[in-house]
C-alpha cells in the first residue's frame, strides 16, 4: 500500500469500493475494479496476498484440485508464464504463484495490510458504507465487497486448562511464519480433517512419538502426487482455452472424469476395477467413479467400502485399521480428504492412534492432556479442528444493514443470501464464498472468478444506469434459500456432521450452508439474472 496510514482524526477516505480480503477473491477483485477505473482498496489481516496460503503453511500443506486448474483463467499472458511443478502444488508454490500474480498486476499498490476491517455500517441517507479497521482508519465507500474466506477464522476448541500447558500450542490454519522443527519431539495432533490428513505424514517423519486423536474417522484418497511431466505442461498450454470453459460447464468448475452410470448398474467386478482405476491415478477424481455416489447410500456404501478395505490392506495394526474405518457418514459428503501416504504412516510403531469420540479430550494439563484418565505427555499439540467456516470471518465483522440492522441479527437463525453474493437489507454489500454459493464444493479459483466477474460486471452495469444502490429483495432471497436447502437435500450431503452445516462450532445454527445444486447451473443462473436487469434485485436511484 502506497499511502501514509490514516489517523483516526482523519476524515473517512473516499473510496468507490472497499474489499475486505487479498486472498484469491480480494486479488482478482483490485485487478478487475481497477481495469474499470473504480477507486478501491483491498484491507487484509495478513501482512501480505494470500489469503489461505499465506496462513495455511503447515507441512504438507497441498491443494487438492491439480494445480493447473487451481490457478487463475483471466490472464491468458500468466498462463502462457507460470509453470507448475507438481500434480498437486504445495503450499511454498501456490504462495509463490500469489505473489507473482500480485507483482504482475501491481495489485499490493490498491491494499492495506496488517489491517483488520472492524466494521461496516451503511448510511441509509447517503447510500454508503462506512468501514473502519482496528488502526483507526475510516473509509467511506459506494460499495464494499466481503472477500473475507470461507475457511479464514481457526477454530480453537476450548480444553479446560489449555493455559497450563508448558509445550507449544500450532493450529494448522495459523502456523507461524518461521520453519518449526519438530526433531525428536513428543507431538500431539488434534483432528483428522483434510489439514491433518495433509500434516500427519510430514510430521511423523520428524518426531520420535505421534499421537492421533481422532473424533470422526475420515475418509482419505491417495493424492499420487508427482511432477507434471513436459507433455503435460505443453498439453494445458495449448488447451486451456478450451479447457477453461469446459471446466465451467462442470457441476464443480473442475475438469474430472464424471462418471455417467449408477453403481449399481455395473457388476461388482466392474466396480471394483473402477475404484482402484481411480485409486491409482489419484485425487478426488475418485468421488466422481459413478453418478450417484452422493445421491444414494446403497451407491456410496459401495465406494465407502472400497476405501475401507484399502485401509484394511495398508495398516498393519489391526485395532489401529478399525478405527480408522468407524466413518460415521458416507463418503463424499465432506470434502474427500486427499493424502500422501496417511494410512501407511500408522505403520511407523511411534505413531499412535488415540479415540476421542467414545472418550472425548477430558483437558489439558502442564505435561500434555488427558483422555479417559490417562495422561499423554508432548512437547508441542496441533490442533488441525478447522475452522468457523463461511460466515465466520463476516459475523466478526460489525455490519450493519438498513436501519442500523446488525447482519449477527439477521443471520441469528442461519445465513440467508440471494444467490451467495448479497443479503436482503444490506444494499451496495457482495460477498465472495457467502453461503449460498456453490464455492467449497467447487475449484475455488474458478468459482471466485466467476463470482467477482459478476459482482464488477453488476456494480459497472448499475453505475452506467445511475442507480444509487442495489439491494437483493426478501422474496429473491427466501426462494433461494429454499433452492439451496431443497439441492442438499436431495443428495446425502446433509448426514455428514460437518462443517458445510456448522455442525463443527459450538452453538452455531445448523443450516446447510453451500449451494450443492451445480456450479454450471449457478453460473447460467447468474448471467441470466443481469440479462434481466437484475432480476430479484432492487434498483434505487
Ligand atoms: P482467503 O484466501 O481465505 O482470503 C481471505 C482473506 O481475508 C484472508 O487473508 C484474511 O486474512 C482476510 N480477512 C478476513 N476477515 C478480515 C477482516 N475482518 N479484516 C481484514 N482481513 C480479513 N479450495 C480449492 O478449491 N482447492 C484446494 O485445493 C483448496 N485447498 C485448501 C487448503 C486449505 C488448507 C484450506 C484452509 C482451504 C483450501 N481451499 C481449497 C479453500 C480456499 O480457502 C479457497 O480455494 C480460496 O483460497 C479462498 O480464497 P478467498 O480469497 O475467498 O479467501
Ligand atoms: P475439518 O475438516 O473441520 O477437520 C477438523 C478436525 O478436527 C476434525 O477431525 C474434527 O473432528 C476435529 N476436531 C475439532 N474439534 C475437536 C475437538 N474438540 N476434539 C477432537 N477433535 C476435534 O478442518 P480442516 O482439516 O482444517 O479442513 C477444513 C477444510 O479446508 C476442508 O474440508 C477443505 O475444504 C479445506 N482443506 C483442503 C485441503 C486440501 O487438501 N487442499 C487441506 C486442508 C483443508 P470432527 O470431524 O469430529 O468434528
Amino acid at each position: 500500500m502506497t499511502s501514509a496510514p490514516q489517523t483516526a482524526t482523519d476524515s473517512p477516505k473516499k473510496l468507490d469500493v472497499l474489499i475486505v480480503g487479498a486472498g484469491f477473491a480480494g486479488m482478482y477483485l483490485v485487478h478487475k475494479f481497477r481495469k474499470l477505473g473504480y477507486s478501491m482498496l483491498a484491507v487484509d489481516a495478513a501482512p501480505e496476498v494470500g489469503g489461505t496460503w499465506y496462513w495455511n503453511r503447515y507441512p504438507g500443506a497441498r491443494c487438492d484440485v491439480e494445480s493447473l486448474q487451481y490457478s487463475y483463467s483471466f490472464s491468458e499472458e500468466l498462463e502462457a508464464e507460470w509453470e507448475w511443478s507438481e500434480k498437486f502444488a504445495a503450499q511454498p508454490e501456490i504462495h509463490a504463484y500469489r505473489k507473482y500474480v500480485a507483482d504482475k498486476f501491481d495489485l499490493r499498490k490498491d491494499m492495506l495490510f496488517n489491517t483488520k476491517v472492524t466494521s461496516a455500517i451503511f448510511n441509509d441517507d447517503t447510500n454508503r458504507w462506512l468501514i473502519t479497521t482496528d488502526q483507526g482508519q475510516a473509509f467511506d465507500a459506494k460499495y464494499c465487497v466481503m472477500a473475507t474466506g470461507p475457511l479464514s477464522v481457526p477454530l480453537f476448541p476450548k480444553f479446560e486448562g489449555m493455559e497450563n500447558f508448558k509445550g507449544k500450542i500450532y493450529h494448522t490454519g495459523k502456523w507461524p511464519q518461521e520453519e518449526v522443527d519438530f526433531s525428536g519431539q513428543r507431538v500431539g495432533v488434534i483432528g483428522t480433517g483434510s489439514s491433518a490428513v495433509q500434516t500427519i505424514p510430514e510430521i511423523a517423519k520428524q518426531t520420535k512419538e505421534l499421537y492421533i486423536f481422532q473424533r470422526t474417522a475420515n475418509y482419505s484418497v491417495p493424492a499420487q502426487n508427482r511432477p507434471l511431466t513436459e507433455e503435460e505442461k505443453a498439453s494445458w498450454k495449448n488447451n486451456f482455452r478450451q479447457l477453461r470453459k469446459k471446466s465451467r460447464t462442470t457441476r464443480v468448475a473442475m475438469l474430472h472424469e464424471f462418471g455417467q452410470k449408477s453403481a449399481l448398474e455395473v457388476s461388482a467386478e466392474e466396480r471394483e476395477k473402477e475404484y482402484q482405476r481411480r485409486w491409482e491415478k489419484g485425487g478426488t477424481n475418485f468421488g466422481y467413479a459413478y453418478n450417484d455416489i452422493i445421491l444414494n447410500e446403497e451407491a456410496n456404501k459401495t465406494c465407502a467400502d472400497f476405501v475401507r478395505r484399502k485401509i484394511d490392506q495398508i495398516v498393519k495394526d489391526p485395532k489401529t485399521a478399525e478405527l480408522l474405518k468407524t466413518q460415521t457418514y458416507p463418503i463424499a459428503t465432506k470434502r474427500l480428504c486427499i493424502d500422501t501416504d496417511f494410512y501407511e504412516t500408522f505403520n511407523k510403531d511411534y505413531v499412535h492412534l488415540v479415540d476421542v469420540r467414545s472418550n472425548p479430550i477430558e483437558r489439558f494439563t502442564e505435561n500434555g492432556l488427558t483422555v479417559a484418565g490417562k495422561e499423554y505427555c508432548f512437547d508441542s499439540i496441533i490442533l488441525a479442528t478447522g475452522f468457523d467456516a463461511m460466515t465466520g470471518a463476516v459475523l466478526n465483522i460489525d455490519i450493519r444493514g438498513k436501519e442500523g440492522l446488525p447482519l449477527k441479527e439477521k443471520w441469528e437463525a442461519g445465513p440467508r443470501t440471494y444467490l451467495g453474493l448479497q443479503v436482503a437489507g444490506f444494499p451496495n454489500l457482495f460477498m465472495v464464498n457467502a453461503p449460498g454459493s456453490p464455492s467449497v464444493f467447487t475449484n475455488m479459483v474458478i468459482s471466485i472468478e466467476d463470482s467477482v466477474n459478476w459482482i464488477t460486471d453488476c456494480i459497472a452495469n448499475i453505475d452506467k444506469q445511475q442507480y444509487q444502490r442495489i439491494e437483493a429483495s426478501e422474496q429473491a432471497e427466501e426462494e433461494w434459500v429454499h433452492i439451496v436447502n431443497e439441492a442438499a437435500n436431495k443428495t446425502l450431503v446433509p448426514k455428514a456432521n460437518s462443517w458445510y452445516l456448522g455442525a463443527n462450532v459450538p452453538g452455531k445454527t445448523r443450516v446447510f450452508m453451500p449451494y450443492v445444486g451445480g456450479f454450471d447451473k449457478w453460473l447460467n443462473l447468474i448471467w441470466e439474472i443481469a440479462e434481466k436487469n437484475y432480476e430479484g434485485f432492487e434498483l434505487s436511484k
